[in-house]
């Protein structure tokens, strides 16, 4: 199927969701929004007050951050594909919910196989745990992974570093990292590294065992001649 009638679809059944409680409490649904063919997406956690009323991903003062830590990157909004792991919001905006996760875990699975983005990059605790579930994001954020041809990034969520100033340098250098790593991805990439040999619920699983044999290969030098992202790669 093209992406454009498989978006239309998509977002059709997210929109009329009901399997879970969420979708009584919720204005609207938010599947996402951005560029089919995206190189980069963002998975945040789940829509705050703001995006339940307009049905869109990060409009407010969250998301007007994430604009400029995107310009930071040397990236514009328009250019990258915006989602979240729960598409409603919780009742005032409390953590996910176990059983929500999961009951939304197919429509951003499909959302990842649909995009196949070069580099995908996971904002605050919720889903990073989709990738990385046994990592502590002080540990690991602006670190990258390789699993089958896609970069996977953890960041802090931009709404915890506009509540806690200590983290607005910290997420402002990781993206600054971004614009390196996408080129990496696009090396990688353009080397023949099949995409998305593994669907993403397959990869989240084999995190540990493929980092082992993938995390290796050499990062490319900057202009100064150096390894642009040495020691940013992680392993378990
Ligand atoms: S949060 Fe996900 S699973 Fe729950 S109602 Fe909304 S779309 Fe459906």
């Amino acid at each position: 199927m093209s992406r454009e009638p498989w978006a239309e679809a998509l977002y059709a059944r997210i929109r009329g969701c009901t399997s879970c409680a969420l979708a009584q409490t919720r204005a609207l649904a938010v599947p996402g929004e951005g560029p089919l063919d995206a190189e980069v997406m963002l998975i945040g956690e789940a829509p705050g007050a703001n995006e339940d009323k307009q049905g869109r991903p990060f409009v407010g003062q969250a998301g007007q951050f994430l604009d400029e830590l995107l310009a930071a990157a040397g990236l514009a909004r328009a250019e990258v594909y915006v989602c979240n792991v729960l598409k409603c919001r919780p009742p005032a905006n409390r953590d996910p919910l176990p059983g929500e996760i999961d009951a939304c875990r197919d429509y951003l699975d499909e959302q990842i196989d649909m995009v196949d983005p070069l580099v995908i990059v996971t904002l605050g605790r919720f889903s990073m745990a989709k990738f990385f579930p046994a990592q502590t994001i002080s540990r690991v954020h602006g670190r990258a992974r390789e699993i089958a041809g896609c970069f996977y990034v953890p960041m802090y969520h931009p709404a915890a570093a506009l509540h806690q100033q200590s983290l607005r340098a910290i997420i402002l250098e990781d993206f600054r990292e971004l614009g390196a790593l996408l080129e990496r991805a696009r090396r990688t990439r353009g080397a023949g590294t099949p995409a998305r040999v593994v669907g993403p619920t397959e990869a989240a699983r084999l995190v540990p065992a493929l980092s082992a044999v993938k995390g290796a290969s050499p990062p490319p030098a900057n202009s100064a001649g150096q390894p642009a992202i040495q020691g940013r790669l992680f392993n378990e």
